[in-house]
């Protein structure tokens, strides 16, 4: 009898850039033999993107910050699972972020009555508040705030020897020079151009040369962005497109 091995991938609903949303907004999945683990973000379209790959809801999400682009399908999620009656859905969510979360998504006036009857923005979600690491169906997760506008306000998510995410972030060689194992693949913002909120091409020179060759860029503005990156040698992710790791 041969035991299955273990393969892990990370799948792109979207790539794209707040704003330009011609390649999804940014939000991924890891995989386990292609079941879903965890959804990292949970941006406009993520929802039916999930859907329609997993014929499910997810059942555990990471947020890594509280753009919109990043959250706002947490407003059709906790509908959705309501009228599934599902099990809470587990939301890992960086302590430091959390009442934004709530001022963003759980205080629109008299959200209990909804047209689908009276509910709670949380009563769908299982809260687990996070802040060095967390565990989740064997995996042991780390996280790290990153540069992306008010310190502690966005996290990049790392699961050592497999990936590291680094949400929306400018370059971040403090934590990517020390934290790597060299064995992960690091899922990183790129634009064509930099700007500060988020890195661009250039600003990869700031990594190490094997930093730089386990580097897979997301976060772009549109296909057209895509193909530059590939073009200065990068890999690219894409949506709808698991990347082995
Ligand atoms: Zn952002």
């Amino acid at each position: 009898m041969t035991a299955k091995t273990a393969q892990y991938s990370l799948n792109f609903h979207g790539c794209g850039s707040g704003g330009q949303l011609a390649v999804g907004s940014s939000a991924a999945t890891l995989e386990l033999n292609s079941q879903p683990q965890l959804l990292i973000d949970c941006g406009p379209g993520t929802v039916h993107s999930f859907q329609q790959r997993y014929q499910q809801l997810p059942e555990a999400i990471f947020i890594s910050h509280c753009h919109l682009d990043h959250i706002t399908d947490l407003e059709i999620l906790t509908v959705r699972a309501k009228l599934s009656q599902s099990s809470p859905i587990k939301l890992f969510v960086p302590l430091s972020i959390i009442s934004t979360l709530h001022q963003r998504l759980a205080t629109y006036p008299e959200l209990g009555s909804m047209a689908e009857g009276q509910h709670n923005f949380w009563q769908s979600f299982q809260l687990i508040p996070v802040t060095d690491e967390f565990y989740w169906r064997g995996c042991h997760y780390r996280l790290y705030p990153t540069r992306h506008h008010t310190p502690n306000s966005s996290f990049a998510l790392h699961l050592p020897g497999r990936f590291f995410y680094s949400g929306d972030t400018r370059p971040i060689p403090e934590i990517l020079h020390h934290k790597i194992t060299g064995q992960e693949r690091i899922f990183h913002d790129c634009g064509v151009e930099p700007n500060p909120s988020h890195t661009g091409l250039a600003d990869l020179a700031e990594y190490q040369p094997e930093i730089r060759q386990r580097l897979v860029l997301y976060h772009y503005a549109d296909q057209l962005a895509a193909e530059a990156l590939k073009a200065a040698g990068y890999q690219v992710a894409e949506p709808d497109c698991a990347v082995l790791l």
